[in-house]
């Protein structure tokens, strides 16, 4: 007899869905996570009554209304919408590239005039018919300026490579919209929950045991043996002990800042910084995600980073170097029979979280 039905390495989305419904349908649980909270990359921190996205903006969006209606269960979503700004140089552009954005480039005020300027500045690239790299398909699809101004530098820090380097999948197509619509998504259902990430994980998670701050990877063998199955949402390199060599990654640094007496500093919840000059890419405002009108503010600067082991992966980089090396360790996952590997890190995939809680429930649809 093991101790437990399931032990779920991993507290973010993934874990807590499937440990929420596996307790739901009476089977013993034990979720553990090396980090001492929950919640994954989703986990929000109480800071002066602000809720702070303590690894990076998190908005929930999603065209899914079964996810959609299955979070609602566990909490209530605020309005917000994003609507990023981007920073270049001081001159302020709207995102994603809409009407807004193409009357602050060019002052034209028609979609007709915006399509015919987007023709003019790209008509000197109809030649590349098979865009090599993210360069040349930006050119291709927007022409120099808002490549120069609005993708180039960005992309650059994001991916710490040259645009040259980037793969052209990156951005097949750009979200042009000839609309004065500063919506960043265009799923119809979006906020963030009211009270933070954080409570609605202790929701989801009400009932089932969790250990904080263990490492599964540092006592596999015997967490193996505590479960009938194991589900794991970790990286898969590290859970192989990287046999074969590390995944591609790239990692984050984040600058949290209270600004005491500041009770709005930027005026929207993330503001882009594609001048390759400055270090970071975005500066999020935590109080406007919740529209709050607290009389302090926190800011986080976002700087991305190299990679190493031991540093935390939060994004895989699905080239065909790294899709083709996660093959193979898929192979050698298929071989733990007791072990289901799930989320972002475990399928190496840049999922959203919607994405994420859809592939959680459907393990259960398919049980069956
Ligand atoms: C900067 C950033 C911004 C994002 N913004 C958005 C957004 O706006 N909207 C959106 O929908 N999605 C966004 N996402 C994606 C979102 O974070 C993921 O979809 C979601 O968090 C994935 O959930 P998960 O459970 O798979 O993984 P995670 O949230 O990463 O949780 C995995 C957990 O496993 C734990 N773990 C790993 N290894 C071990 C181990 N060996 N032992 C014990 N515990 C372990 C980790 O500590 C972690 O808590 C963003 C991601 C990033 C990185």
């Amino acid at each position: 007899m093991k101790q437990y039905d399931y032990l779920i390495v991993g507290a973010g989305f993934y874990g807590a869905v499937f440990a929420h419904e596996a307790h739901k349908r009476g089977c013993k649980c034990l979720v553990i996570d090396k980090r001492n909270h929950i919640g994954g990359n989703a986990y929000t921190e109480e800071v002066n009554r602000i809720n702070v996205h303590k690894y990076g903006v998190h908005v929930f969006h999603t065209a899914n209304k079964k996810v959609w209606d299955y979070l609602n269960a566990f909490t209530t979503f605020n309005h917000f919408v994003l609507s990023p700004v981007a920073n270049y140089k001081g001159e302020l552009y709207n995102l994603p590239f809409n009407m807004n954005t193409f009357c602050q480039l060019w002052k034209v005020r028609t979609p007709a005039e915006a399509m015919a300027k987007i023709e003019e500045q790209t008509k000197e690239f109809a030649s590349i018919t098979h865009p090599a790299n993210l360069e040349e398909q930006a050119l291709v699809l927007a022409g120099r300026e808002v490549y120069e101004k609005l993708i180039k530098g960005y992309s650059e820090k994001q991916w710490g490579v040259k645009a040259t380097e980037i793969p052209a999948f990156v951005i097949r197509r750009l979200p042009f919209r000839f609309t004065y619509d500063n919506n960043y998504f265009n799923d119809p259902y979006q906020g963030i929950p009211i009270g933070g990430y954080t409570r609605l994980f202790g929701k989801l998670l009400k009932g089932v045991e969790v250990q904080l701050g263990q490492d599964f990877l540092l006592n596999k063998k015997a967490y193996l043996n505590k479960a009938g199955k194991v589900v794991y949402t970790g990286s898969m390199d590290a859970y192989f002990d990287y046999c074969y060599g590390s995944l591609g990654y790239r990692s984050l640094r984040f600058d949290h800042q209270l600004l005491a007496g500041i009770d709005n500093f930027q005026g929207v919840a993330q503001m882009n910084y594609t001048d390759p000059a400055v270090p970071y890419t975005r500066i999020l405002e935590h109080k406007h995600f919740e529209l709050g009108k607290q009389p302090d503010t926190v800011i986080t600067y976002e700087y991305p980073t190299t990679w190493q082991q031991g540093d935390e992966p939060y994004y895989p980089i699905n080239d065909a170097a790294n899709t083709a090396l996660y093959e193979k360790y898929k192979l050698l996952a298929q071989q733990e029979s007791n072990v289901i590997f799930g989320g972002r890190l475990a399928e190496y995939k840049c999922y959203d979280m919607d994405k994420v809680i859809e592939r959680a429930l459907t393990y259960f649809e398919n049980e069956r």
